[in-house]
């Protein structure tokens, strides 16, 4: 067999264009976390299928049918996980992180989802997750909130999401409004799909999530949540909303917001964007405050979210306002004959030790001059440092500005007193 291998189907590289970005995107999230006093957990990729089912929810499309699972050499059930939420919960409850305790967490890496690839949605993405443990109020979720709304606004974002947001009530309010739901959509099973039929009776809040437009008008229809929500949560709710609203965060109110996961209660959150088509939901969240119990904890409080990093990128990158530099070294070392390209070496050494921070590229691989200079331009750099045979001989090196300036010479003694008194672009 010949031809190339290729990657798998929704699973990208991240070429050197990109990783700009996401480094750029990396450091404002790390300052904004900082600025709110989150602390980063870093998690395994891999965790018991288990754990995804009891917290995820059996009668979901995650579990039902996006999984990456498998069997491994001792025999047991693995799956690569496919968010974050349910691996942080377990991290904490097995490390005493939660009980009678406050933590402001996140983390960052890999998800795994078999779906249908397109723009936007991929099988392998990445999130950055942010949860919070052990505080009940409407305070956190405002907090979440501000906090998620500050990374947008870091990045340039602010004026082109919105803020979409609900209560999902108690779990006790959910199973009355569940009756209602089963009943409603039984007497209109006909216009169902198969999907929806199956979930009728296992898993009904799932309907209202549904993607199928042939469905929407149905679920307009059906009775709200908000009208059947007890009173805890309503207040919960209401008192969030005037968080908001003092902090001049706008928002709508969107009652078929319940999320693709079953652990959420209370509130649910996205921040939306119609700049990327059908997949616009750049953030994700709400409160989970039974699955830490649900998963053998002692009952703690909780809320967080997640962000799309991919969607995030495609934001950025389209966005000409945002200028994000190109990886690219300031100085290219050329080096020409054998001599030079031994001295070379070592006068790169010595630079790089005097000037951490510095960006320099050796010459390596021979070339004339002339096709070493056409590299030192191609690699943007700014300044082009020339050793030759003539240099050597009179222990000096040639300082050549790429983007306009003189050419000059100085003796190797002073290279890095000269280097310290330019002033780089960046
Ligand atoms: P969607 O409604 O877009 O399927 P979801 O409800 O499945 O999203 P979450 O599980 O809450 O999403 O994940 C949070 C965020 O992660 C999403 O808002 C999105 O930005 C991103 N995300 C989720 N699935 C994918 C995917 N397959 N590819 C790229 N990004 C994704
Ligand atoms: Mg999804």
């Amino acid at each position: 067999m010949s031809g190339n291998i290729q990657a798998v189907r929704g699973m990208n590289d991240i070429l050197p264009e990109e990783t700009p970005y996401w480094r750029y995107l990396q450091r404002v999230w790390e300052e904004v976390l900082a600025s709110y006093g989150y602390r980063e957990i870093r998690l395994p990729i891999l965790e018991k299928t288990e754990l995804f089912k009891r917290s995820i929810g059996e009668v979901t499309d995650i579990v039902e049918k996006e999984m990456y699972t498998f069997i491994d050499r001792n025999g047991d059930s693995l799956t690569l996980r496919p968010e974050g939420t349910a691996g942080c919960v377990r991290a904490g409850i097995e490390h005493g992180l939660l009980y009678n305790q406050i933590q402001r967490l996140w983390y960052q890496g890999p998800m795994f989802r078999h779906e249908r690839p397109q723009k936007g949605r991929y099988r392998q993405f990445h999130q950055l997750g942010v949860e919070t443990f052990g505080m009940a109020g409407p305070d956190i979720d405002a907090e979440l909130i501000l906090l998620s709304a500050r990374i947008l606004e870091r990045i340039g974002l602010a004026d082109e999401i919105v803020l979409q947001i609900n209560s999902l009530g108690s779990a006790e309010s959910r199973t009355r409004y569940r009756e209602l739901l089963v009943d409603y959509f039984s007497r209109h099973i006909d216009q169902l799909d198969e999907d929806s039929r199956r979930r009728l009776h296992t898993n009904p809040l799932r309907i209202l999530d549904s993607k199928n437009p042939r469905m929407q008008g149905l679920i307009e229809e059906a009775p709200r949540m908000s009208e059947h929500l007890d009173d805890a949560s309503k207040e919960h709710f209401e008192r969030l909303l005037a968080y908001l609203y003092e902090a001049g965060i706008g928002y709508q109110v969107n009652p078929r917001l319940v999320r693709g996961l079953d652990y959420y209660n209370r509130t649910v959150f996205e921040w939306v964007t119609d700049r990327l088509g059908a997949q616009g939901t750049v953030c994700a969240g709400g409160r989970f405050d039974s699955l830490v119990g649900q998963l053998g904890g002692k009952p703690t409080p909780a809320a967080g979210f997640a962000m799309g990093i991919e969607r995030l990128v495609a934001l950025l990158m389209e966005d000409e306002k945002i200028a994000v530099p190109a990886d690219r070294p300031q100085i290219y070392l050329v080096v020409v004959g054998e001599g030079a390209e031994r001295a070379g070496m070592t006068i790169a050494e010595r630079l790089r030790r005097a000037l951490p921070g510095l960006r320099l590229q050796l010459n390596c691989g021979g070339g004339s001059f002339k096709s070493q200079l056409k590299r030192a331009d191609r690699s943007g750099a700014e300044m082009a440092l020339i050793l030759g045979e003539d240099e050597l001989v009179q222990e000096s090196i040639t300082i050549k500005p790429l983007r306009g300036g003189e050419q000059r010479r100085v003796v190797l003694d002073q290279l890095e007193s000269c280097l310290m008194d330019f002033q780089f672009k960046e």
